[in-house]
């Protein structure tokens, strides 16, 4: 039996990847900093919830203290994420982002990781199989961001593209540290969710399809690589 966490799964591509998750057999957490609206969303899948915000230390502690005397865990998913807005909803640019702006969007995106994956790292190192999935962005890609032809190159914001771009590296970084676990960073695509006003243009059941398939990757499978689904994404 797989035991799987996914942070920040109460709603959009999170739940979607619990519920296709949960259909493949796995064992779900839906880690949620809101304990209504996190228990709610793991009783309608089928799901266990787990109290867990990935800014704040104490939480995400107790949720790995909770984890594991449940019996463990083998998928993390650190899906939790947030593209932070100034005046006007609009995403802080080159010429408006405050560094208030920039420490806000890394405390989630980028810190939330480290926080999470620190604290669940002897339950991952007790499993056989054991896997990590950074949820990041086709916005994180230095290859994408400098061909014209790509919608990375006309997105204007950019805290949220380097608060990804650290995820990346943060990915590389513990991929090479921690061999014996299969660490991958994935981007989902531009989907239809809360974070950028449902503005996207994929269902969440097409964004799960990569997170889904990473979680499940095998043993001897790739590490520290970044992919979408149609295969591995330049950096
Ligand atoms: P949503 O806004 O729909 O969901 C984000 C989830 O993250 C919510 O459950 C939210 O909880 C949770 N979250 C935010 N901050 C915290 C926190 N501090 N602690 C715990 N949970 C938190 O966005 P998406 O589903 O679109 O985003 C999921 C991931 O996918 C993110 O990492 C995002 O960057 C990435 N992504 C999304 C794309 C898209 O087009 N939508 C494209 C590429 C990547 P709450 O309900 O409490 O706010």
């Amino acid at each position: 039996m797989t035991t799987t966490l996914i942070t920040g799964a109460n709603k959009g591509i999170g739940h979607e990847t619990a519920r296709q998750l949960i259909a493949a057999g796995h064992t779900v957490y839906v880690g949620a900093r809101d304990p209504e609206r996190g228990s709610r969303a793991a009783e309608e899948l089928g799901a266990r919830f787990v109290l867990l915000d990935v800014t704040d230390d104490a939480t995400v502690e107790a949720a790995a203290k909770a984890v594991e005397a449940d019996g463990g865990l083998d998928v993390l998913i650190n899906n939790a994420g947030i593209e932070t807005r100034g005046e006007g909803n609009s995403v802080p640019t080159a010429e408006t982002v405050t560094a208030d702006q920039m420490r806000n969007t890394f405390e989630t995106n980028v810190f939330g990781v480290v926080r999470v994956t620190h604290a669940f790292l002897p339950l991952l190192r007790r499993s056989a199989a054991p896997v990590v999935v950074n949820v990041s962005s086709g916005l994180a890609s230095l290859t994408h961001l400098s061909d014209p032809d790509h919608a990375a190159h006309f997105y204007p914001g950019i805290a949220y593209p380097t608060s990804k771009t650290a995820v990346n590296m943060l990915t590389v970084q513990f991929a090479k540290a921690f061999p014996d676990m299969r660490i991958n960073s994935v981007e989902p695509g531009f989907t239809r969710t809360d974070l950028n006003g449902n503005t996207g243009t994929q269902t969440v059941g097409q964004a799960a399809e990569i997170i889904v398939r990473m979680a499940q990757v095998a043993p001897d499978g790739p590490t520290g690589g970044f992919f979408d689904v149609n295969g591995p994404l330049p950096w």
